[in-house]
C-alpha cells in the first residue's frame, strides 16, 4: 500500500476493468471523496468541488454495472433575497458502462477502463437546486427605504385625516 500502487485497479475516478476482472474477480467497491471539475450552474455550485462516493463496480458480465451513491455540499443563491444558501445533496446511481454505449443511456468502456467522473458530474449537476430559498417565508431583500419613502403618512397626517370624520361623528351624536 505504501508509495504508488500501480497494481491497483482504481486511480481517481478511473477503474481498470481488465485488472478488476483479473485480480479482483470482477467486483470492487470504489469509495472516497474526489474532486470533480466544473460543478457549477448559474445559480448553484459545489464550492469545494469534492464529491463523496461509494460505488459497487461489477464487471463480472460483458457490461460493467456501477451502483451506489454520491454525496456533496452545495451553495446557492436565495432567489428572493440573493443571500447565500447552503445545503447538501445525495443521489443514488445505477448505471451501465458498455463497449458500445447508447447515447444518453449508458457510458463508455474505453481501453479496458471506465471513467466515473462524467457520470458523477451529470448526477450532481442534475441534483443541484435551481430555485433555492434561504427560508420558506423569505420576502426578498430588506425593502424599508423603497416602500416607505413618500408612501407612509406621518403621525400628523394621520391625525389630520381622521379628525374630520371624528368631527362628523360628533355632529351625529349631538342629537
Ligand atoms: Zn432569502
Amino acid at each position: 500500500m505504501a508509495g504508488h500502487d500501480s497494481a491497483a485497479p482504481v486511480h481517481g475516478w478511473t477503474v481498470d476493468i481488465a485488472r478488476l476482472r483479473r485480480d479482483h474477480h470482477g467486483r470492487r467497491t470504489v469509495e472516497g471523496a474526489l474532486d470533480v471539475v466544473d460543478l457549477e450552474l448559474p445559480a448553484a455550485r459545489v464550492p469545494s468541488g469534492m464529491v463523496e462516493h461509494t460505488f459497487d463496480v461489477d464487471a463480472t458480465g460483458t457490461d460493467v454495472m456501477v451502483t451506489g451513491r454520491v454525496r456533496f455540499d452545495w451553495r446557492a443563491e436565495c432567489r428572493r433575497c440573493l443571500e447565500p444558501v447552503d445545503g447538501s445533496g445525495e443521489v443514488e446511481l445505477r448505471e451501465v458502462f458498455q463497449l458500445a454505449p447508447v447515447e444518453g443511456e449508458t457510458w463508455p468502456v474505453v481501453d479496458d477502463e471506465i471513467d466515473l467522473e462524467p457520470m458523477v458530474r451529470e448526477a450532481v449537476l442534475l441534483a443541484l437546486p435551481t430555485t433555492a430559498v434561504c427560508r420558506d417565508d423569505c420576502t426578498g431583500p430588506s425593502s424599508d427605504y423603497v416602500v416607505t419613502v413618500g408612501a407612509e403618512p406621518t403621525d400628523e397626517e394621520v391625525a389630520e385625516s381622521t379628525d374630520p370624520r371624528w368631527a362628523a361623528l360628533d355632529d351625529l351624536e349631538f342629537d
